[in-house]
């Protein structure tokens, strides 16, 4: 049986108490939220915080504001639960009830949070492995070793970014409000995931995550698709989260077929960030979405998916589901236009 290792646990009642907690006790801290990931990790010995700072009691961390008219405040503790059954998030934003709904078991979900899914460690056949496992083949790079088995040439960690929610954020625009004794900033989830399975995120470890900030749901819609082997559960090994703003006003104006204002497609659980193919976007604006575009966005993310051999399935398979799980998605918004 893997056992957690000896830790001191904190249960800070406000924001500004939990950012002084880590901020006093440094790099040997961490937040906890659900704690599904970072358990499961201190058991295996991937992470191994002396001190462990829940994120649970803080209220502004666990309500839900606004709506799709004003936009939608989540706060970081929210469960997965809640954003699965909650009335405004099914029915302005729907896409994110849906891609929740998908994140591993009913148990976890009540457990899990929207803020510890953004957080996620990376993922990969190598790491996710009890300590005698990892130790057998002498560690890698992301952890007590100086190799990688997925590229041994390589200086880089390639373990793969692994949420299902990070890619719906980043298609249909989130922002991120983080705190710290030095205060607050808000930053965009495109371009928050660096491309690297060990410094993930553009996050400093002391910085609490407070809330998801959606836009506006008005004039855009998103669909998730995501691959895994067991429908019951199982983490995404690709998944694809498509957003697009259709020009519905001017083709009633002018009489004409709706066309295609902006687009963002996102593809997640093949590389350490999530990634954004604009060459998918560029197949679609300005174009009514027809069966050709949507094949032409298909084939760009397809060819810009590039998955290595570090999680289920043969790679060069789920290179070839980046074009058919674009074409679901794509089809999805279509059959909703
Ligand atoms: C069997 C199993 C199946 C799973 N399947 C899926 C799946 O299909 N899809 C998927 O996306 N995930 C899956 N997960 C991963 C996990 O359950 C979810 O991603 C969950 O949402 C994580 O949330 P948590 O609150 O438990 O995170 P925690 O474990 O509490 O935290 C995760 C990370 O975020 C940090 N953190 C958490 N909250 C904050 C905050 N407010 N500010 C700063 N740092 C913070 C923690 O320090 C830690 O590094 C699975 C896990 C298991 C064990
Ligand atoms: S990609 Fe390489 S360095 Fe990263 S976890 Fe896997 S084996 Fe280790």
């Amino acid at each position: 049986m893997m056992r957690l290792p000896k830790f001191e646990y904190r249960t800070p009642r406000t924001i500004a108490e939990a950012v002084k907690i880590i901020g006093d006790t440094g790099p040997t801290a961490q937040f906890v939220a659900g704690g599904t990931d970072l358990y499961p990790n201190m058991k295996r010995r991937q992470q191994t915080p002396r001190t462990v700072i829940s994120v649970m009691r803080l209220a502004d961390l666990n309500q839900i504001t606004g709506d799709g008219d004003s936009g939608l405040r989540i706060g970081a503790a929210v469960t997965l639960t809640d954003i699965c059954e909650h009335p405004i998030i099914n029915r302005d934003y729907p896409v994110i009830a849906r891609a929740a709904r998908t994140i591993s078991t009913p148990i976890l979900r009540n457990m899990g949070t929207i803020g510890g899914n953004l957080l996620l460690d990376t993922r990969c056949n190598y790491y996710d492995q009890n300590y005698e496992w990892r130790k057998g083949i002498n560690f890698c790079l992301k952890k007590d070793g100086d190799v990688c088995w997925v590229a041994p040439g390589s200086s880089k960690c390639w373990a793969v970014q692994s949420s299902d929610l990070v890619p719906v954020m980043v298609a249909i625009g989130a922002r991120f409000r983080l705190a710290s004794t030095l205060g607050e900033r808000v930053v965009d989830a495109a371009g928050f995931y660096n491309d690297d399975g060990i410094d993930y995120l553009k996050k400093r470890p002391e910085e609490l995550l407070i809330d998801i900030q959606l836009p506006p749901a008005k004039g855009w819609r998103a669909s998730y698709q995501k691959l895994r082997r067991r429908g019951a559960f199982d983490f995404p090994v690709l998944g694809v989260a498509a957003c697009v703003h259709l020009d519905e006003a001017a083709a009633k104006k002018a009489g004409s077929e709706v066309t295609v204002k902006a687009a963002t497609i996102v593809l997640g659980g093949i590389a350490p960030s999530p990634i954004e193919v604009t060459e998918s976007a560029q197949a679609l604006i300005g174009k009514p979405m027809n069966e050709d575009q949507i094949a032409a966005a298909a084939e760009a993310a397809y060819v810009k998916a590039r998955p290595l051999d570090n999680t289920d399935f043969v790679y060069s398979w789920r290179k070839q589901m980046a074009r058919q799980y674009t074409l679901r998605a794509l089809n999805d918004l279509r059959r909703r236009a």
